[in-house]
């Protein structure tokens, strides 16, 4: 692409060429829709705007040393957003509906897939609202679909690096029997407060602890949270986490290195055994924890003195880069080549 300096992207929007449309109407699904717009027209009573009909994905494509551009585990995102459209009552999108959505996607901005060489990738950003007229609390008659994408630059412009975490008993970002499962824009409208309180105090992001007991790990904000210890890849089981694909591939490939996987709840104190402790999500793959400062006790578990990565995050962050970028075999089909 002739203009863009891909060094200087960050993780914002930048307007690309096209994005994909469908309409839920009369019960059916519309054929895909390109457009050339980043607007649509939006009837003042939607459900969307109201009651918070609205859910989202995040995926990316990357540019391999071949040339080719490699979606990742697009399936995976095109199957959890079916299910948070069954969790807040919207119109399912079949997976093959989506599946060509992201694809069309990428093709008609394909001259925005950033270099191998860059470290950047294009984020792919689908989203689904509820878009007829109702206001008493009832789910829409009619849905949009929407895929738009932007080049993102490489999460670590400096190089890996950790990065501490808080927590705050006084915030919760999801209900244990709520929606906390379900990547729907409500969760973040909840988490935004903490998040901003942290942000103002050089934290990364807020360790979320179990709405009910505040005894376990629940999550990071919008990343899932994963220890290492003893060989062992530990992330939290939990009814209010989100599922996170990338915790999903690592606990894969921590199985593949010959490492132990547990899910299941982590006690807040068990964090003081942990060798190492991560963030995972699309947007930084792996963020290591450089310490969990718990504010309320007055207490820090740090996992990193020096600032460094661990042997384990690094190596599992490597691995699936690799994947990604297509260095390495895609032996569980993860990958989808666009031609
Ligand atoms: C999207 C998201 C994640 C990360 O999921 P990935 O599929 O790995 O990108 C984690 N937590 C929350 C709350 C999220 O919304």
């Amino acid at each position: 692409m002739e203009n863009i300096n891909w060094s200087d992207l960050t993780f914002g929007y930048m307007k690309t060429d096209y994005n994909v449309r469908a309409y839920y109407r009369d019960g059916q699904w519309s054929d895909l829709e390109i457009s050339e717009s980043e607007y649509f027209p939006i009837h003042i009573a939607a459900t969307c705007l109201h009651y918070g009909q609205e859910a989202f994905e995040g995926l990316k494509a990357f540019r391999g040393q071949d040339g080719k551009v490699r979606i990742f585990r697009m399936r995976e995102n095109a199957l959890r957003m079916q299910s948070s459209a069954q969790g807040i009552l919207m119109a399912q999108l079949p997976v093959e509906l989506f599946e060509r959505a992201v694809v069309e996607a990428v093709k008609r901005n394909i001259r925005f897939v950033p270099p191998y060489e860059s470290g950047a990738s294009l984020y792919i950003r689908p989203i689904l609202i509820g878009t007829s007229a109702q206001v008493g609390v009832k789910p829409a008659s009619e849905y949009l679909f929407v895929v738009f994408v932007t080049p993102v630059g490489p999460y670590f412009k400096e190089g890996f690096k950790t990065t501490p975490v808080v927590i705050f008993r006084e915030y919760d970002r999801a209900a244990p029997l709520g929606t906390g499962i379900y990547k729907v824009g409500g969760n973040y409208a909840a988490s935004l407060v903490a998040g901003e309180i942290a942000h103002e105090k050089g934290y990364s992001a807020v360790l979320y602890l179990d709405a009910k007991e505040k005894k376990y790990i629940d999550e990071c904000g919008p990343a899932n949270f994963f220890g290492i210890k003893n060989n062992t890849y530990i992330t939290p089981k939990s009814s209010s986490i989100l599922p996170s694909i990338t915790n999903k591939s690592l606990m894969q490939l921590a199985t593949d290195m010959g490492m132990k996987v547990e899910r299941r709840q982590i006690p807040l104190e068990e964090l003081s055994t942990f060798e190492e402790a991560g963030m995972c999500g699309t947007a930084a793959v792996i963020s290591p924890i450089q310490r969990v400062d718990d504010v309320d006790n007055h207490h820090s578990y740090v996992f990193s003195p020096d600032g460094k990565p661990g042997k384990v995050c690094e190596s599992l962050y490597k691995k699936l880069r690799a994947i990604q970028y297509g260095d390495e075999p895609d032996k569980y089909d993860w990958v989808t080549i666009v031609e």
